[in-house]
């Protein structure tokens, strides 16, 4: 598949923007966390969301000795799983009414909050004569999807009368919303509650979900993780970062995406607009600074594509100036950028998110 794709990016060798992917560097940022987290039992389920259900780089987690690929959209799943992928498949956000069937036939397990959604998913899976796998989530501070710790009792309950749901386990996310750091505390909290389920109802609970990226330090720190036998990891994978420290770690690598764009335009102008200034395309009110006449260009994409606060030059003395949804413009200190010049970016996940989404946007794999 992979080759494939590759012999048809040869007669696009002139097609730009393009964003180029490194499955070396994301299978290094793989290994060396499975590595890691496999010291303390923990298991991955690798998360594919900010890559829009890239089929190469699915193939690559397929590789390896993941629990199972996460993404949020159940249409990427089906995509993944038409595509062959040989896998398991986690739905990582609560489902929609009208995915529930999809979720039975695509999905292995699914996050869920909400008992009305839970028991549709129960008559869904009845319909195909199958068992629907659900971990459910429990609210520890982030304030985003969980029931809150004191309705748990009243869930497991209803949830084991359910025949054809099967309570995998349990879990929690947090950081994404609020920030809230992953700390021995809460994750305790989360152990005992699992603890509390299997005593009090007689059950075993697979899995023990701990979080996402963030929760590197508190494993890293941690003398003994708990229950905590899970986690779900895409950012560190794909960018080889820490969200909480904001830099990357230690032993694994950065830049695995890397965006070219094409000079369109490119000439020596003021810095500073002229006439009377009202609001942009997207209803700011840009404020300037005077710096004489600068050598500007312009790209050929806009923030359709990417968010501009995602990328920094590769090539000192050039910086973005700003961007519209088709026109992106940067400035050059150094030199006159010419016309049809390439013009390189390493990017962040909010940027890459959106190029991948893009059509507009070529995706080379290297
Ligand atoms: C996006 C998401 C993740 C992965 O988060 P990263 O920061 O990319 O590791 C994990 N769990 C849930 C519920 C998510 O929505």
């Amino acid at each position: 598949m992979r080759s494939a794709w590759k012999g048809s990016t040869i007669n696009n060798v002139n097609v730009f923007p393009r964003i180029i992917i490194s499955l070396e560097i994301i299978e290094h940022n793989l290994e060396t966390l499975l590595r890691w987290y496999r010291e303390k039992d923990i298991q991955i389920t690798a998360v594919i969301k900010g890559v829009c259900a890239s089929s190469e780089i699915a193939e690559l987690f397929s590789n390896h000795n993941i629990h199972s690929i996460g993404d949020s959209h159940i249409q990427s799943i089906k995509i993944m799983k038409d595509a062959g992928i040989d896998a398991r498949f986690m739905l990582l956000r609560p489902p929609m009414r009208h995915e529930l069937e999809d979720v039975v036939n695509n999905a292995d397990f699914s996050l869920n909050s909400e008992i009305s959604t839970i028991t549709r998913l129960n008559a869904a899976a009845e319909k195909f004569d199958k068992k629907a796998s659900i971990i459910l989530m429990i609210e520890l501070g982030d304030l985003r999807e969980g029931i809150l710790p004191t309705r748990v009792d009243e869930y497991i309950a209803r949830i084991c009368k359910l025949a054809n749901i099967h309570l995998a386990g349990i879990g929690t996310n947090l950081v994404c919303l609020n920030g809230i750091k992953p700390t021995p505390n809460n994750m305790n909290r989360l152990s005992a509650i699992a603890q509390k389920i299997e005593e009090k109802f007689d059950i075993h609970l697979d899995i023990i979900s701990g979080g996402n990226s963030a929760n590197y330090q508190w494993f890293r720190d941690a003398d003994q993780v708990g229950r905590v036998n899970h986690l779900r990891i895409g950012e560190s994978i794909l960018f080889g970062t820490d969200p909480i420290a904001k830099s990357k770690i230690d032993g694994l690598k950065g830049n695995a995406f890397l965006l070219s764009a094409e000079v369109i335009e490119s000439k020596r102008k003021a810095s500073l607009p002229e006439g009377i200034p009202t609001f942009t395309a997207f209803g700011d009110k840009p404020r300037i600074k005077d710096e004489g006449e600068m050598n500007r260009a312009i790209l050929g994409i806009g923030l359709q594509d990417l968010d501009i606060k995602g990328c920094k030059p590769v090539e000192k003395g050039i910086r973005v100036i700003g961007a519209t949804s088709d026109h992106m413009v940067i400035a050059s200190r150094k030199r006159l950028l010419q016309v049809g010049e390439i013009v390189q970016f390493n990017l962040t996940y909010r940027a890459v998110l959106r190029l991948m989404i893009s059509p507009y946007v070529l995706k080379v794999y290297s």
